[in-house]
């Protein structure tokens, strides 16, 4: 008996209603599912996301959500096998899925560790330096971001029922953003048993993640400017959705990952046989058969030197040639079918498309299909086409055949290459095998404005590389134009897309108090207890020790140089250090300033201070010379808590000279114990 797709709708699951519709196997083409919802009950739906979870969730600081999101991930990393042998009826095989599965997965570890090393463990968060906006600093700007008090509605494509969900929810959770996921109904039975398991983990606030199986009613109707929506699908319903008129009018945020000719290149610099030319045909064959090519990213152009045409167009279909097409259940079966009959034929057509403007060169075969009925399941061969007049062509350039179908053309010149690539309208990505730097330099600067990302592969990075085809957490998906103009993942640019960004001006008090750290020119408070006696929490934010002066002697200099072994001619001659623009005269070491700072505010003594982990920042503002003495503010900045035993503090430490003129500054960073150890 078919499955029911059940919604899950403001903390209820909701059956399938009248517009419910079967569900077939990829792969048997009986019925396996049932999904469809009645209208839905938009105003619960929104209420609960944004007055119950979003609330919760921004109550909760960056680390707070990152560590829920990443408790998430080991629970789904622990059901990877059950949503697997779902993902067989999708047409998927094992290898395919690992690619959904273990990748949604993986995305959400690295987007939890990410925020724990790149997110304060704060609620605000900065974007980049405080700017001085008037001449004495009582005036200053700074960039925030805060998060969205609103709903983030996700709509996927029906080819990553897992990966689709979990890269646009991992972010909009960090963000604290409640998520309204709809799946592709085609595949939303493996989407709603992954979603099933997030819900019953109680991980989250009610209200945090909801599912509709169907389609979303009014739903669009009633967001606004603080909502937004992430969509991932076809340029043709990219555009339908985009232009509603009430997301216009009320400028709702619209994100959209689409459909786009991505392609690859082979650097002239490529002989026949090389470990490059043997990478490009691997590549080839990866992109067009993994999912059945069905992959936002699948090479759908591959582009040559005139000369290498022939030999390309033979290895890429002698390894087409060995592919195994069949039940994806079965070990030794290496592509299984579409998704559906209706992609079958939706890629039929688009491939008789390119078919007008190209000659089939692999793919005229009849269809063998290991341990599956070819024609009960949604099962295709491959097919690659040759285009020997890619300037005048047009489909070859505009046809995307969501199967596992490319074209061959080649390519005069770099320039011509870059023609080319870009010909595409704008991709999600290109990648370039060659070694030629010069090569990737021309062309990166001739099409990367066409392309989300560019790829380069040759023998150096290929043990190592991820594959043309693989969005990473850390790098930004997207592209322009045809692949839709959005843009997601990239770290935690991906958390920004769903917060606002703010600029704050006023008084170093205002602004340090709004992003909870001291900011220079911020009130400095002074207390009897050195700040090196005080464990983690007891430092407070602006808290400053003063120390010094300390008058510095040639003596110290002409030691420091013998000692370190710098005795750059700065620091040891008068004559040329007084001919260098820089310099009265011989000056002292900034690295000895550096040292005599430490000197004068350390406390020597074993307490909750435990190490010195670096410093940023550091700039020498003026010369110091023999006879002048140096004072040092250290002032508490920011602070991080790192686990259970330490944290991160940051000082802003200020070195100045017997006049009070500021000859350095710097950012440095301690490790600080919660406690005292007995
Ligand atoms: P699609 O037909 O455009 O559908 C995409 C999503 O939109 C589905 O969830 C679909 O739901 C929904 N949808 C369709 N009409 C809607 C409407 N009127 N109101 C609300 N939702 C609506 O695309 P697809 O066939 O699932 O996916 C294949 C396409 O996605 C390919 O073109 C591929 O290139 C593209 N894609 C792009 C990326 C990327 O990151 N750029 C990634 C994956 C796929 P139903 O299933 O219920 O119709």
């Amino acid at each position: 008996m078919a499955a029911n797709v059940d919604s899950y709708i403001a903390g209820h699951w909701v059956a399938p209603g009248s517009a419910a519709q079967d569900i077939h196997s990829a792969v048997t083409g009986e019925v396996i599912a049932r999904a469809g919802c009645d209208p839905l009950d938009t105003p619960s739906m929104l209420s609960i996301a944004r007055d119950n979870a979003g609330p919760a969730l921004r109550e909760m600081t960056f680390h707070e959500r990152a560590n829920r999101l990443k408790a998430l991930a080991t629970l789904l990393n622990d059901n990877k096998e059950a949503l697997t042998e779902l993902s067989f009826h999708t047409g998927a095989t094992r290898k395919d899925s690992a690619v959904d599965i273990d990748g949604g997965v993986g995305t959400l570890f690295v987007f939890a560790s990410k925020a724990k090393r790149e997110l304060p463990d704060e609620r605000v968060l900065m974007d980049g330096d405080t700017e001085l906006l008037s001449r004495n600093g009582t005036f200053l700007g700074q960039h925030i971001y805060t998060s969205k008090p609103g709903v983030a509605v996700q709509i996927n494509a029906f080819n990553f029922p897992v990966w689709g969900m979990l890269e646009k929810l991992g972010p909009a959770l960090l963000a604290g953003v409640p998520s309204i996921i709809k799946p592709a109904t085609v595949t939303s039975y493996l989407t709603a048993a992954c979603f099933k398991l997030m819900i019953e983990s109680d991980l989250f606030p009610q209200g945090t993640m909801q599912l509709i199986a169907g389609r979303p009613g009014d739903l669009f109707e009633n967001l606004t400017a603080q909502d937004q929506v992430s969509f991932t699908g076809s340029a043709v319903t990219a555009l339908q959705l985009r232009s509603n008129s009430h997301l216009l009018q009320h400028s709702v945020p619209f994100n959209a990952e689409q459909d786009s000719l991505n392609s690859t290149v082979l650097g002239a610099d490529v002989t026949a046989g090389s470990d490059e030319f043997d990478l490009f045909v691997k590549e080839i064959c990866t992109e067009m058969t993994t999912k059945a090519g069905q992959k936002c990213t699948a090479i759908r152009r591959i582009m040559v030197p005139a000369h290498l045409h022939d030999d390309i167009a033979e290895a890429v279909s002698a390894k087409l040639s060995e592919v195994t097409i069949g039940d994806p259940q079965l070990e030794d079966t290496d592509m299984g079918p579409l998704v559906s009959h209706s992609q079958r034929q939706d890629v039929t057509d688009n491939a008789a498309l390119i078919g007008s403007e190209a000659q089939l060169v692999f793919g005229d075969d009849a269809l063998i299909c290991n341990g599956a009925d070819g024609e009960k399941g949604a099962f295709v061969t491959p097919k690659l086409y040759s285009c020997k007049t890619p300037d005048t062509a047009q489909y070859v350039h505009t046809t995307e055949a969501f199967g596992p179908v490319a074209t061959l053309m080649s390519y005069k010149n770099t320039q011509h290459a870059a023609t080319l690539l870009n010909s595409g309208g704008g991709s999600l990505v290109a990648s370039v095998v060659t070694e030629d730097t010069t090569f990737a330099r021309e062309l990166t600067i001739a099409s990367a404005a066409y392309h989300g990302r560019l790829y380069f592969n040759n023998r150096k990075s290929m043990k190592e590389s991820t594959g043309h085809g693989s969005p990473l957490p850390h790098m930004t998906h997207g592209g322009p134009g045809r692949a839709g103009g959005g843009e997601e993942l990239g770290g935690i640019r991906a958390v920004k897309h769903h917060m606002q960004r703010t600029s704050i001006q006023g008084g170093a008090d205002i602004l340090g108090a709004i992003c909870n750290r001291y900011i220079v020119g911020g009130a400095q408070t002074s207390s009897d207890i050195h700040p090196f006696r005080k464990t983690f929490h007891e430092l407070v934010l602006g808290e400053t020790l003063k120390a010094g002066p300390r008058k510095i002697s040639i003596d110290d200099i002409e030691h420091f140089a013998d000692f370190t072994g710098d005795t750059f001619y700065a620091h040891m001659d008068e004559e040329a250090a007084k001919a260098n623009p820089f310099f009265p005269g011989r000056v002292a070491h900034g690295y000895l300033l550096l040292s005599f700072a430490a000197g004068l505010f350390v406390d020597p003594d074993p307490g909750p201070v435990l190490a010195n982990t670096g410093l940023n920042g550091l700039s020498f503002q003026k010369p110091v010379v023999a006879g002048d003495s140096i004072s040092v503010a250290l002032t508490v900045k920011s602070k991080k808590l790192r686990n259970s035993e330490y944290g991160e503090v940051r000082w802003h430490v200020a070195l100045s000279n017997q006049d009070g003129e500021q000859v350095a500054t710097y950012e440095l960073h301690t490790m600080n114990a919660i406690e005292l150890s007995a």
